[in-house]
């Protein structure tokens, strides 16, 4: 038997990009201001799909937004300043898969990742958000709830990176199969990912 096919095949970890990774609020705040008149805070990004919280905003208009920021990718900051670290620690027992359904085109998202010195192993961009399942990784790391509702009906895990739009329905965590966690920050995902005797 070959040596490698002895080695334990390491577990693949779906990251989302949009909200998880890349802080695309910030600049979503922005743009609502010039275009809308709309002065958001942090604090009252409370749906994921921000049309609703701005009278007259369409959601082709959203995602407009969406495709803008993403045309303007330079300038779009880190969900947390650690998440280079933290990934390249815990790439050390995980395979990396970037799992998005940004607007962002290919190009645009990988020189974002690059850029903000991301480490993965594996591209994956998908239509929709519910095809992220597809993808059958075991753990996916997300903003919205819709996805952890989707995924853990596989038996998957998940660990739901707590933002005001997380729209985190605790009930449904307790009926589902306890594999959602919500993390408050990505230094609880690190613990949460990291191997047990790596934690004192
Ligand atoms: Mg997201």
């Amino acid at each position: 038997m070959p040596a490698e096919a002895q080695v334990q095949a390491k577990k693949v970890i779906a990251l989302d990009v949009d909200g998880t990774i890349a802080d695309l609020a910030t600049q979503i705040m922005k743009i609502v201001k010039e275009r809308y008149g709309v002065e958001l805070t942090m604090e009252q990004m409370t749906k994921y799909h921000v049309e609703e919280l701005v009278p007259g905003m369409t959601r082709p208009e959203f995602v407009d937004i969406l495709r803008q920021i993403w045309g303007n990718y330079k300038e779009i900051g880190l969900v947390d300043n650690q998440i280079p670290q933290i990934l390249k620690d815990v790439h050390a027992d995980y395979e990396i898969h970037v799992v998005t359904a940004a607007v962002g085109t290919d190009d645009q998202i990988k020189d974002w990742l690059r850029i903000n010195n991301i480490t993965y192993d594996k591209f994956v961009h998908v239509a929709r958000q519910a095809d992220k399942q597809k993808e059958g990784a075991d753990i996916y790391v997300d903003d919205y709830f819709e996805v952890a509702k989707q995924v853990a009906v596989l038996d998957k895990n998940v660990i739901i990176i707590k933002q005001p739009w997380s729209e985190i329905d605790e009930q449904t965590i307790l009926s589902s199969h306890n594999r959602i966690v919500v993390a408050q920050t990505w230094i609880d995902v690190r613990e949460l990912l990291l191997p047990k005797m790596l934690r004192k």
